[in-house]
């Protein structure tokens, strides 16, 4: 019976183990991973510190020996590709023989060069990745008044706005110019910001935290000649994908991640990877992409999934769509800013609207502000960003499937999209958008 082995038990090793179920139900799977419960929700970590959601909710037992799969409680060292064999370590050292191999070790924290960290490093500062950090930070909240959080990405936004519901101020460092960096444009991030601002957040952009305020512990840090003080933090720097046992098992490696082919295979026949420890790429022009969220580790999953049993499925890149909820606002994009669309060669031409979503008779309106992006020399879509307090994710969505089957913003107005007063506009926020980049397309 072939025997397939699934290092690391998250969003893609489990698709991955889904996968090979279905496409070769008699396969014997084996999955290693050293989590004490089979599966943890990462994505849920910033609503379980902000007490929205019971944090026991993130682990999760789905009782593998019921579907014929062997769990190992330890950690995968190495492989050994001419051999078929992987180095696992479970109390003590053990080689076990595999037909093919997936790699789904997930990512780890980057940890910024900051004079003291580690000193004060999981003592006060915490990077907010594990069920076990938010344990840390939430045991820390009773002693403390003030917050600080490192990195103003999706991630730390959302942490900042759960630190605020226990202390009395947060104070976010960015060392960008802009809070969500790389995936929203400088405009589009106004709205996100005055949001913050009203909770009492303070948003320091241009400000690279560099020092560790020592007082009895943590109790803050320096950055850019300020001193901000605070008695818990979170370490929000981004995330670097764990290649450590196939580094160490000689596989090929880039900057970011292990290099895999849209059949997910690595360098080394038979062991595939998929998830934030592959280096993912842009479905729009296949270049590389430092995206590492859980969508497209599913889908990387399934593929890799689906190839080690035997069938055929392709992953064809991602788009980077995210939505992230901060506070009331919606907040979610797909596909280049204009910043990176024009580093990659583009020449992006936008179209903007802020407007209501309901017709201007219906009360209880609220307002979205939507930029779509295209590309002057195509004529195709290159992204779409919009901030609402609903609605944002939907119609970016929308863009972002027009991304994955290459249909033009010339064609969108032929997409019949839902209509009531209640909820919607006859002409959606999203047509408006993009006929205003089409009109300065055809300028
Ligand atoms: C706080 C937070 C919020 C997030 N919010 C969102 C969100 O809203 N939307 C979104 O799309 N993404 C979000 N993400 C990102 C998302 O969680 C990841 O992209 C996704 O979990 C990646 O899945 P993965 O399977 O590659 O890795 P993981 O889910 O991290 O799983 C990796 C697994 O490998 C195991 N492992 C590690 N090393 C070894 C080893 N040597 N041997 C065996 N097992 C090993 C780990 O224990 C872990 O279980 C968030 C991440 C965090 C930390």
């Amino acid at each position: 019976m072939r025997h397939i082995v699934i290092a690391g038990l998250g969003s893609a090793g489990y698709a991955a183990l889904m996968a090979i179920r279905r496409t070769s139900p008699g396969t014997r799977i084996t999955v290693i991973d050293p989590k004490p419960r089979d599966l943890a929700h990462p994505c849920g970590i910033p609503y379980a510190l902000g007490g929205q959601v019971p944090a026991d909710g993130l682990e999760q037992d789905i009782y593998l020996n019921k579907m014929g799969v062997k769990k190992i409680s330890g950690r995968v060292l190495a492989f050994d590709g001419a051999a078929h064999t992987v180095t696992v370590a479970a109390d003590g050292e053990h080689a076990l023989e595999y037909d093919a191999a997936i790699i789904t070790t997930g990512a780890v924290p980057v940890l910024p060069p900051i004079k003291g960290l580690e000193s004060v490093l999981y003592k006060g500062l915490y990077p907010l990745a594990t069920t076990d950090d938010l344990k840390k930070i939430k045991g820390r909240l009773d002693s403390s008044v003030h917050g600080i959080v490192i990195g103003a990405g999706a991630i730390g936004l959302e942490a900042a706005i759960a630190l605020r519901k226990h202390l009395k101020g947060i104070a976010i460092l960015e060392m960008r110019s802009q809070i969500l960096p790389g995936v929203l444009d400088p405009d589009m991030t106004e709205p996100v910001r005055e949001h913050l601002e009203s909770y009492g957040i303070g948003v320091h952009t241009d400000t690279q935290a560099d020092g560790v305020i020592e007082l009895n512990g943590f109790g803050g840090v320096t950055g850019g000649g300020n001193k901000y003080e605070g008695e818990t933090g979170i370490l929000s720097a981004g995330f670097r994908a764990n290649t450590e046992a196939a580094g160490v098992s000689g596989l090929a490696l880039d900057p970011l991640g292990i290099v895999v082919d849209g059949r997910m295979r690595t360098s080394s026949i038979d062991i595939y990877a998929a998830g934030d420890c592959a280096a993912n790429w842009s479905i729009i022009d296949g270049s590389r992409l430092p995206v590492k969220l859980a969508t497209g580790a599913y889908r990387m999953g399934i593929v890799a999934g689906i190839n080690a049993a035997g069938g055929d499925a392709e992953y064809r890149g991602t788009a980077g769509t995210f939505v992230t909820r901060i506070g009331n606002l919606e907040v979610a994009g797909t596909g280049y800013t204009t910043q990176a669309a024009r580093a990659a060669g583009y020449t992006p031409v936008e179209g903007k609207i802020r407007t209501t979503i309901l017709p201007d008779y219906f009360p209880e309106n609220t307002t979205i502000s939507i930029k779509v992006l295209c590309d002057r020399m195509s004529g195709r879509f290159l992204g779409a960003q919009a901030v609402a307090e609903r609605g944002a994710a939907e119609r970016v969505n929308l863009v972002s499937m027009a991304l994955e089957t290459g249909m033009l913003p010339a064609d969108f107005w032929r997409v019949e999209l839902a209509y009531c007063p209640a909820v919607s506009e006859v002409v959606d926020p999203l047509n408006k958008a993009i006929e205003f980049a089409l009109r300065r397309m055809a300028r």
